[in-house]
């Protein structure tokens, strides 16, 4: 979706729609204050008698504002000015494209950014692009539209770029996630990431059966056995720092759909497990991003992708299998699968030379008990590396919250039969063995795992997103690459 910049007064303006921001506790100011100065102080009187709210994410359309060339003024609730930050900045705009997307348009623009800094811009028109995209790929009555034209008052060029390119990189990792499985399988989210790759000037590889069992994947061929899908590795590389500057490794869990395998999970369990592929689907809309933003660093990203299925050829529980990297590991459930296919994915990365890696991943149930839907969890063998992760996500506004990785922990994974098992002892602390696993195969290399299994995918929507794929995280990425050097 293109943003066009208009310079043109909020209320002379010829729109469908106009939005404006109104902060908390405070009168109408900038675009808000000369819509209320042409409709002779409505706005003022409107909030006096709590008719319309400045909460966050609070939407109200006003209709034949008078003096407003626009049919329709949405209000949108900005919070405490003091507490306006990206997250704010990008839940509001979305809110309101949300809104007003609720029927067709032409034209909507945006009167929202007075005083914003060029991150808070960039931020509100991403939110602009997540808000107008639904889920609703297959209805014949949508529910969202998005407008024909999205126009921001501003003057930022670059940021109003920028925020466009991360907005459609997170919509391409949304749609990666919303389409069906039967759709989105191992080799055509490989398919799809090499047009990505070749539309947006990526390098680019793909691993067939063949490489994967050449290269020893033993782990992840293991859960691929049971598909009639054969797996893929997709590795995509930025080579936009100079020749020998340190790589960045992006590596997601690409599961295109898990049925658990042999652990065959309940319909309820399985209903969303098309998501499963949400951290590959994550990584490739960042590599989209880092490319077309031209970030002066070397990035290489890394797709695992299977579909865990059951056949007669299915992995078995109390099979051995031999990872890329040599270990052994007994497998106790199929439905742990995430962590196999990651195993070999981090070893690839490691022998890529990556000098630090990041990984997301749909990785466990665990996770989602301990942190909830919104939140993800963090789990590093390298406080300092998690900690510019951190950083990323918190100045973003994208939720992480770290977990142990105390040593004991260890003990968890230890197999009578082999050097590890793919499950812990019960299932307390599961998202820290999960992690404490994928640590026996990254080496010394500075690791940070993101289990995303809550924010992925949402079962119910937001005030500034539809339901289903969040495409959380990209932002995320996007920043820890900028900050890389
Ligand atoms: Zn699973």
């Amino acid at each position: 979706m293109e943003i066009q910049l208009i310079e043109s007064a909020a209320d002379k303006t010829e729109a469908d729609a106009i939005v404006i921001g109104l902060y908390q506790d405070a009168a109408p100011s900038g675009a808000a204050a000369a819509i209320d100065n042409a409709a002779g102080g409505l706005l003022a009187k409107l909030i006096e008698r709590k008719e319309i709210s400045a909460k966050r994410n609070d939407v109200q359309t006003l209709f034949a504002v008078p003096n407003v060339a626009a049919g329709v003024v949405a209000v949108v609730g900005l919070g405490p000015k003091e507490k306006f930050d990206r997250r704010a900045a990008f839940e509001a705009c979305g809110a309101a494209a949300k809104k007003l997307a609720g029927k067709a348009r032409k034209r909507v623009a945006y009167f929202v950014a007075d005083g914003w800094t060029s991150e808070q811009t960039e931020a509100g028109i991403c939110g602009v692009h997540v808000g107008d995209e639904g889920q609703d790929l297959f209805r014949a009555e949508k529910r969202i539209f998005p407008p024909g034209e999205v126009c921001w008052a501003g003057t930022d060029r670059v940021a109003a770029w920028q925020g466009q390119v991360i907005g459609e990189a997170t919509n391409l990792t949304r749609r990666l996630v919303n389409e069906p499985p039967q759709d989105i399988y191992p080799e055509s989210f490989a398919n799809r990431a090499a047009d990505v790759a070749y539309e947006c000037g990526l390098q680019g590889e793909i691993w067939d059966l063949d490489r994967l069992e050449a290269e020893r994947c033993g782990a992840l061929l293991a859960v691929a056995r049971g598909s009639s899908r054969p797996p893929r590795m997709v590795i995509l590389r930025h080579d936009g720092g100079s020749r020998g500057a340190p790589t960045l490794a992006l590596v997601g869990k690409g599961v295109t759909f898990d049925s658990g395998g042999l652990s065959l999970k309940p319909t309820d369990g399985m209903l969303t497990m098309k998501c499963d592929m949400a951290g590959a689907a994550t990584v490739v809309g960042v590599m989209q991003a880092i490319a077309r933003l031209g970030l002066p660093v070397n990035v290489i990203a890394l797709c695992g992708l299977v579909e865990n299925m059951v056949s007669g050829r299915s992995y078995k529980l109390g099979d051995v299998l031999t990872a890329r990297n040599g270990k052994t590991i007994e497998v106790h459930n199929t439905d742990a699968e995430g962590r196999l296919v990651l195993a070999d994915v981090l070893s690839v990365a490691v022998d890529r030379g990556a000098a630090s890696i990041v990984d997301l991943a749909t990785l466990t149930g665990a996770c989602v008990v301990a942190l909830g839907l919104d939140v993800a969890g963090l789990m590093t063998n390298d406080e300092a590396w998690a900690g510019r992760v951190r950083a990323a996500a918190d100045v973003c506004g994208e939720m992480v919250w770290p977990l142990p990785m105390f040593e004991h922990f260890n003990e968890q994974i230890k197999s009578e039969v082999a050097d590890i098992k793919n499950v812990g002892e019960g299932r307390w602390g599961g998202a820290i063995t999960a992690a404490k696993f994928l640590e026996e195969f990254v080496g010394t290399t500075p690791w940070a795992h993101i289990d995303i299994a809550g924010p992925a995918f949402r079962e119910k929507p937001k005030p500034f997103a539809d339901a289903g794929a969040s495409g959380q995280f990209v932002r995320t990425l996007v920043e820890v690459a900028r900050g890389w050097k």
